[in-house]
C-alpha cells in the first residue's frame, strides 16, 4: 500500500439529520489521527452548496439537484437501470430531504451516481485531490455488483467524495443469522430486536459515533492510499458484512489499527510535518 497523496484539508459535511450522532466528536477524532491536516466540518452538504448557487449557471438549482437525485434511485436491486421516468411529488420529496425536513423510508439510491452528480456541486478550488471531502448523509445507498448482478446496500461509497451512510451503517451489515431465521419463523421484529439487543447497531444506538468514526478512517485512507479496507476484522479500515464484526473492528477490539495501518498512519504525519 502506498502514500500517494495527502490531502492539505478534509472537509466533513454533517448528515441532513444528525438523530444520536456526535458529529464533533467524530471531527475531534480526525484532527486527532491527523495532527498536521486541516479538518474542517461543515454543514449538509446542501446547506453548504446553496450558498454558490446564486453565482452558479441557473440550471443549478435545488430543484434540478433533485431532479437528478430522483434519477440516481433504485427501482429494482436486479436491473442496472435507475429511475427514467419522474413522478410528481418525487422532486418535492428530495427538496424536503436535502433540508432534513423528512425521513428515508427504505428508498434505495445508486452511491456511484450521487458521488459523481456532488462532485458537480464541489467548488472549483476544491475539487483537486488536496481535499477529502466526506458527506454524511441519511440516504440509503447501493452499489452496483457485476458478479452476481445485482445491488447491494452499502454502509459508505469511497470516491471523490466519499459518502457514509448512517442508514446504510445500520442496515446494510447483516444482523446476526438467528436474527433472520427467527423473523422467517414469525417472532415479531420488536421482540427479536430485544432478543439481540447489542449484537447489532440501531437507529437510536449511542455506538453510531465510534462506528462511524471507521468509515471515515476508510474514507482517508482510500484518499491517501487508493485502498480503504484491510483484512484484519480487529482493524478500523475492516470491510465488515456482518454487524458482529462492525462493531468487534469498531468498538470491541483491544487495538484501532493492525501494526500496518498503525506505522502508516505515523508516516502520514512524520510527511506532512516535513
Ligand atoms: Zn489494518
Amino acid at each position: 500500500m502506498n502514500i500517494y497523496s495527502i490531502p492539505s484539508h478534509i472537509l466533513v459535511y454533517s448528515p441532513e439529520n444528525d438523530g444520536v450522532l456526535d458529529f464533533g466528536e467524530i471531527n475531534g477524532y480526525i484532527r486527532e489521527k491527523f495532527m498536521n491536516i486541516k479538518v474542517e466540518a461543515r454543514e449538509n452538504f446542501f446547506e453548504f452548496i446553496k450558498k454558490f448557487i446564486s453565482e452558479e449557471a441557473e440550471k443549478k438549482n435545488l430543484n434540478y439537484i433533485a431532479k437528478r437525485i430522483v434519477e440516481a434511485k433504485i427501482i429494482d436491486v436486479g436491473r442496472k437501470e435507475c429511475k427514467s421516468e419522474i413522478l410528481p411529488g418525487e422532486i418535492e420529496y428530495e427538496r424536503r430531504f436535502m433540508e432534513g425536513k423528512t425521513k428515508s423510508v427504505g428508498i434505495l439510491y445508486d452511491g456511484i451516481k450521487l458521488s459523481l452528480l456532488y462532485r458537480g456541486f464541489i467548488p472549483y478550488k476544491e475539487k483537486n485531490w488536496n481535499y477529502c471531502h466526506i458527506i454524511f448523509t441519511n440516504r440509503l445507498l447501493g452499489t452496483w455488483d457485476e458478479n452476481d448482478r445485482r445491488y447491494h446496500a452499502r454502509a459508505s461509497v469511497y470516491a471523490f467524495p466519499s459518502l457514509i451512510s448512517i442508514t446504510g451503517i445500520v442496515e446494510a451489515p447483516a444482523k446476526p443469522r438467528e436474527f433472520y431465521l427467527d423473523l422467517y419463523a414469525g417472532k415479531s421484529v420488536d421482540i427479536i430486536k430485544e432478543e439481540y439487543r447489542g449484537r447489532f447497531i440501531d437507529y437510536d444506538d449511542e455506538r453510531l459515533t465510534e462506528v462511524a468514526k471507521g468509515y471515515v478512517m476508510q474514507a482517508i485512507f482510500f484518499h491517501i492510499t487508493g485502498e480503504a479496507f484491510c483484512n484484519d476484522v480487529n482493524c478500523r479500515l475492516f470491510n465488515a458484512h456482518w454487524q458482529e464484526e462492525l462493531i468487534t473492528s469498531q468498538i470491541k477490539s483491544k487495538y484501532e489499527f493492525c501494526n500496518m495501518h498503525k506505522k502508516m498512519l505515523e508516516e502520514i504525519n512524520e510527511r506532512e510535518n516535513e
